[in-house]
């Protein structure tokens, strides 16, 4: 598939870079829009932990998506492209005291809280502000969703989220807080899922939840069931765009909403994922013992993935057509687990040929590290070339 990527411009770029394709950006918020548009209530942000480039963040603040933050970093960095404030939401379990006031101070839409200590902070600091803060409290579900033990997020033993069973008397101690209010449940039970019976089973949980809100009389206004979509790592060209209708469907089907309610979402790595790649050049070939390793430019530190969860990225020697030899593709960091792919078949490789690793939008520039002294990897969207 070289005809998907702009290589003659490609040729005269440092190596490596990240390559953002803006038409199929476009084309994936508009299926975004599209399918979660048709329900009533449905409410999209993004979050932008995937994916922070302010070009990437420019082209979808202006579908008028709303925007998951997780720091006070991601919170500056969200307002300076231009997302409207009363559209953020706060995640995360340790909420530093500057972040919190940074998120007072925007009035930001709603914070979702994660422990009784920090709503007992988040109260603290409103009322020295004299401000009223919107409070969601993240519930952890305890579901395992099919996907790799890394990314599970859900589950009773990670650090995520309140117990259920703390649920009543949590929301009970906030609604006697005077500058906290309680607006709504958040849940998010992992990442790169592509069973559409876990969020069935996210769906069932909450409807049994919100049963037991109703005979406490507790009013919800707002339910936010995280992100967590996947995408097809495998086949980015074959599927490039996940299958939005099917996701937005499901919470449809199952998911009962009040009356008036709202559902949120918060959709990171299927929105950006398939629109990047990591462009890297082949460096030296090398004819180990048993093996030939590809020698490429770019390393763990512009693209951690492969060595700290053993993910998969489609690879692809954009510059040759020769017949397929099998590699590993390694990069030149020293450390063992700099390695992109083991036994892989690519177009035969020589020095100076561009290296594609697919998928690479969501998770990819982001994570970054300047380890070894390396420069961080430039992302490039379509317009800039
Ligand atoms: C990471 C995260 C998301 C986005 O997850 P994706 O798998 O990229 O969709 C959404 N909400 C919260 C709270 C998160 O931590």
């Amino acid at each position: 598939m070289k005809g998907l990527f702009p290589i003659d411009k490609f040729k005269k770029i440092q190596t490596p870079f990240y390559y953002y394709d803006t038409d199929l950006l476009h084309r994936t918020l508009h299926a975004i829009t599209t399918e979660a548009n048709k329900h009533e209530g449905f409410i999209v942000h993004y979050a932008i932990k995937a994916n922070a480039n302010p070009k990437i963040l420019n082209v979808i603040c202006q579908t008028g998506f709303g925007v998951d933050c997780v720091s006070g970093g991601e919170i500056t960095r969200a307002c300076s492209v231009g997302f409207p404030t009363n559209k953020i939401v706060f995640a995360g379990v340790g909420k530093s005291d500057w972040e919190i006031n940074l998120a007072l101070d925007k009035d930001i839409f709603c914070f979702n809280v994660e422990s009784v200590p920090e709503l007992e902070v988040i109260n603290e600091l409103a009322s020295v502000k004299g401000k009223i803060a919107r409070v969601a409290f993240r519930i952890n579900p305890n579901i395992g969703v099919h996907t790799h033990a890394n990314i599970t997020t859900g589950l009773a033993e990670n650090k995520f989220g309140i117990a259920m069973r703390d649920m009543i008397p949590v929301i009970e101690k906030a609604q006697k807080m005077t500058n906290v209010k309680f607006i709504g449940l958040h849940f998010h039970i992992g990442s790169q899922i592509l069973d559409m019976g876990d969020f069935e089973t996210l769906c069932n949980r909450i409807n049994e939840l919100q049963d037991s809100l109703e005979q406490h009389h507790i009013k919800v206004e707002h339910i936010n069931v995280g992100g967590g979509l996947g995408i097809d790592y495998k086949h980015p060209n074959r599927v490039p765009i996940p299958d939005f209708k099917e996701y937005f469907d499901t919470y449809a089907q199952h998911l009962k909403l009040r009356l008036g309610q709202k559902l949120h979402f918060e959709l990171g790595r299927a929105v950006v994922g398939q629109m990047g790649s990591l462009i890297t050049r082949t460096l030296y070939i090398k004819q180990g013992t048993a093996k030939q390793f590809v020698i490429v430019d770019a390393g763990m530190t512009d693209l951690i993935r492969p060595a700290l969860y053993q993910a998969y990225h489609k690879i692809e020697n954009i510059s040759s057509d020769e017949a397929k030899e099998t590699y590993d593709v390694v990069g030149p960091i020293c450390e063992s687990s700099d390695v992109f792919a083991k036994a892989i078949d690519i177009n035969k490789s020589h020095r100076g040929d561009l290296i594609a690793l697919r998928s690479a939008g969501a998770y990819g520039e982001i994570m970054a590290s300047q380890y070894n002294c390396r420069k961080l990897p430039i992302g490039y969207i379509t317009e800039d070339l």
